[in-house]
């Protein structure tokens, strides 16, 4: 099926690693320009090495999220370089394991920085693109934290959960817009956040047995941890024009982790 996404101009925060990264390459795949952005220059240039792109479907940016006017500049580079803005996935970010007991005010302050500004400002700077697309699409990563939340995870879960509120507040007030605004929920996949955490943790253990043990504590029904190419394949849906009457809901990716039937 073609997803109508040859052309398209979409906008992913966090591309150089992970589930970013897998949705640049298959909307890349797709025939979409794509522009993305991380903190790391290094990262994000071994990112495009390792896409390999058409030149001039790719432009990358030095940009930290949490920082309105580089998010500014980068998406107006964006749709200068490109001709405007079809989508926009806000992706960047990473998880904060901490406690009741262990988590400072800085952490709350923190997290709940990173995840709004996270969604907020790229949204600021993409919205009139946005509303001038025929097909514009947003998509929040989240995670299904955001539905049922882990104690050991707090300061993320209680953030996550308030992103989940707002996806749904933003799909209503942008719908006049043409906008639509949908969530991807994920549970645990195999990126570069799990890989530092087994590095961290140091326990002698392969990666492989401290994965397969992390599912089955986890209760992941599958079995495994998800990859990044299968939180892509959700994404690009979402972002397709196919999708156009999909608004204010959301997919989990997550392998059947928990027991939540919402
Ligand atoms: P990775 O660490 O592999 O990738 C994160 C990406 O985001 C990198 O490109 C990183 O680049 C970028 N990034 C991080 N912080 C910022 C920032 N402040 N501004 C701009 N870019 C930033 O993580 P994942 O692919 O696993 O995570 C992607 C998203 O999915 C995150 O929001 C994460 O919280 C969420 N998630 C992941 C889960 C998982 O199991 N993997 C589970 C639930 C949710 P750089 O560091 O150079 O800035």
């Amino acid at each position: 099926m073609d997803l109508g996404l040859a052309g398209r101009v979409i906008v992913v925060t966090g591309g150089s690693s992970g589930v970013g990264l897998a949705t640049v390459r298959a909307l890349l795949d797709e025939g979409a320009r794509v522009a993305t952005c991380g903190r790391d220059a290094d990262r994000l240039d071994g990112a495009t090495a390792r896409l390999g792109a058409e030149s001039g479907r790719l432009l990358t940016a030095v940009c930290d999220v949490r920082d309105p006017d580089a998010v500014d500049r980068f998406v107006r580079r964006a749709a200068e370089e490109f001709g405007g803005v079809d989508g926009l996935v806000n992706n960047a970010g990473q998880s904060r394991m901490k406690g009741l007991d262990d988590a400072t005010p800085e952490d709350w302050r923190d997290e709940l920085e990173l995840k709004f500004a996270g969604v907020l400002n790229p949204l600021h700077a993409a919205r009139p693109y946005l509303a001038a697309s025929d097909a514009a699409s947003v998509v929040n990563i989240n995670a299904v934290l955001a539905k049922q939340p882990e104690t050991r995870l707090i300061t993320t879960s209680a953030a996550r959960a308030g992103i989940l509120n707002l996806s749904k507040s933003l799909s209503v007030e942008l719908a006049a817009e043409g906008i639509r605004v949908n969530s991807v929920c994920l549970g645990l996949i195999d990126t570069g956040q799990w890989t530092r955490r087994h590095a961290a943790a140091g326990t002698g253990v392969s990666y492989e047995d401290w994965q397969a043990e992390l599912a089955a504590d986890r209760g992941v029904a599958l079995g495994r941890l998800g990859r990044a190419e299968e939180v892509a394949y959700a994404v690009v849906t979402l972002l397709s024009p196919r999708a156009s009457y999909i608004t204010g809901t959301g997919i989990d990716v997550c392998g059947g982790v928990g027991r939540s039937i919402l």
